[in-house]
């Protein structure tokens, strides 16, 4: 699931905006360099944020050893996300609205609180945990925030939350497993001598949600790979070429479409 990152500085370095310059390196500027809001946000992303707080605030409570939320916690946790964002235009789908999302949240967290998500294999260690670390002497520090950690006798887990409109497949794990990679890095250095293992938890956005688990391989090559992708991202950045990427997939959902159409370069 995607959290908003902090900038990026000579200090340190997020997934997220390594992810937004390959989006679109302009996109890039005007969020993490010129500062700038957004004139709008997708509602897709402020659906998946407030979910994501609500499946978070479920294992927050686990962890402090709380009784287990209810699915009207729950929904409450998902509208002050929700609440949190009002300020902001929120650009809607043809055939959505806030209501037809809230009813779909309640199906989700109905469909997760009936899951086995609920009743995880091993001890959560943390919650949204924030990690820092070196992948490389050419990088700043990688910062990142994992969803969920968990402990076995043997292994620590790296979980990821995500909201899909369909259900993946364990190729799609493989595919979407670079962010889980890096903060697998970071993990093992926590807990030394442990096997690492990375999870995708998934809830489909349907009008019958299922919920999933799927494990990713933690693979050495694709990890150095994607650290080599992250050293020419840094020295792109630090070029200071910014421009736009225009691209169907990018641009309708972008929130500086008209500071994008009054640069002049
Ligand atoms: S509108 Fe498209 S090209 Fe312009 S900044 Fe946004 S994503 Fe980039």
């Amino acid at each position: 699931m995607i959290t908003v990152a902090p900038p990026p500085t000579r200090d340190y370095l997020s997934y997220s905006a390594v992810r937004a310059f390959q989006g679109c390196p302009l996109k890039y500027r005007f969020r993490y360099i010129d500062g700038l809001p957004e004139d709008c946000v997708s509602s897709s992303l402020v659906f998946g944020s407030a979910i994501h707080a609500a499946v978070e605030f479920f294992f927050s409570q686990q962890l402090a050893g709380e009784e287990e939320p209810s699915l009207d916690e729950l929904l409450d946790v998902y509208q002050q996300s929700w609440r949190d964002r009002s300020e902001q235009e929120v650009r809607f789908g043809k055939t959505e609205t806030a209501d037809s999302l809230h009813q779909l949240a309640d199906r989700m967290l109905t469909a997760f609180l009936a899951s086995d998500l609920t009743k995880q294999e091993g001890r959560i260690i943390g919650v949204e945990e924030e990690l820092r670390g070196e992948l490389s002497p050419e990088l700043p520090d990688l910062l990142g925030r994992v969803d969920l950690l968990l402990e076995t006798d043997d292994s620590v887990i790296v979980q990821d939350f995500k909201t899909s409109r369909s259900a993946w497949n364990d190729y799609q794990a493989e595919d979407q497993s670079e962010q889980l990679l890096l903060y697998g890095e970071l993990a093992r250095r926590l807990v030394p001598g442990k096997q690492v293992r990375l999870q995708f938890a998934v809830i489909t956005k349907a009008k019958t949600p299922k919920v999933q688990l799927l494990e990713a391989s933690f693979d050495e090559s694709k990890l150095d790979r994607t650290k080599r992708v992250f050293e020419n991202v840094w020295s792109a950045i630090q070029s200071g070429h910014f421009y736009p990427s225009p691209s169907p997939m990018q641009c309708p959902g972008c929130g500086y479409r008209n500071q994008c159409a009054a640069w002049l370069g």
